[in-house]
């Protein structure tokens, strides 16, 4: 038999947001491989065995998919969401750069998922409408100071950005300064989008203003997705339900600090 390993993404939750062609991939697979709670999604049934893992550990992970693989297995190692961002895919990556070159010849392929991002953005409106970017705002891989300067920039540039990976015991204040340095960059009314456990039971969507988000920051989680808006994005009021968030496509002008100064 010859291995294979397949890196797949489960979605932000909800079964339905899982792709066929990931449900086929997990359907055929001989092993599943990851963190914990993911592989927990996963229905146990008769010829799979499951491996998780605590958080954290992933390229130690990943070679163990690829040592798998090796043997034999059909190996489907599972991301939340897209594998793809902030995720094992890359691990698996690293993981094959660093082996042994026989792994190269085995054959490994992607399932896209979706990402947190795109998941809080259609229960918004279309917050993602105009350009945009996606930050984690841990530092366990980056140093502090690279987050901040990539913020810095992208503020300047305008673009709509989420947050992923916003808080955490151990990260307990950078979302908050995140939030601070916006407010240098954009106005205090921006729309702040709080979206947690999008597409799971306790799902809680929170549209803020940008200053209401700078009081609230210890109340976001791991589990929450940050967005911040452009200087563009706004909100369309309904009667009885929460407004929606919308970036419109088209942009005129550069409103905010560029190399020639304030336009
Ligand atoms: N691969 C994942 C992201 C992993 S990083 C994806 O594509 O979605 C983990 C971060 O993703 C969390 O800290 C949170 O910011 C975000 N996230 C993951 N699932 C989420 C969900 N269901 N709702 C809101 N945010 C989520």
């Amino acid at each position: 038999m010859t291995g294979s390993l397949t890196i797949v993404g489960l979605g932000p939750g909800t079964p339905e947001w899982i792709t066929p062609a990931a449900q086929a991939t997990l359907d055929a697979a001989t092993d599943i491989v990851g963190y914990g709670p993911y592989v927990d999604r996963v229905p146990e049934r008769a010829g799979l065995t499951k491996h998780a893992s605590d958080n954290r550990v992933e390229v130690e992970r990943a070679s163990h998919a690829l040592r798998l693989a090796a043997e034999g297995r059909r190996v489907a190692v599972v991301s939340g969401g897209d594998p793809g961002v902030f995720a094992m895919a890359a691990a698996v990556f690293e993981a094959l750069e660093a082996g042994p070159a026989e792994w190269r010849s085995l054959p490994i392929t992607v399932e896209p998922g979706i990402t947190a991002m795109l998941a809080a953005a259609a229960r918004a409106g279309a917050p993602l409408g105009g350009d945009f970017c996606a930050i984690s705002l841990s530092d366990n891989l980056k140093p502090w100071e690279v987050v901040t300067a990539r913020l810095e920039a992208v503020l300047a540039a305008d673009l709509v950005i989420c947050l992923y990976n916003p808080i955490s015991k151990a990260r307990p204040w950078q979302l908050g300064k995140a939030l601070e340095l916006a407010a240098q960059h954009r106005e205090a009314t921006t729309p702040v989008l709080f979206a947690r456990a999008v597409g799971r039971p306790d799902e809680n969507l929170r549209i803020l203003t940008l200053a209401e988000a700078i009081v609230a920051a210890s109340t976001a989680d791991m589990a929450t997705l940050v967005m911040i808006g452009a200087s563009s994005t706004r909100l369309i009021a309904r009667e009885g339900a929460a407004p929606y968030v919308y970036t419109p496509r088209s942009v005129a002008k550069m409103p905010c600090a560029t190399s020639q100064g304030r336009t």
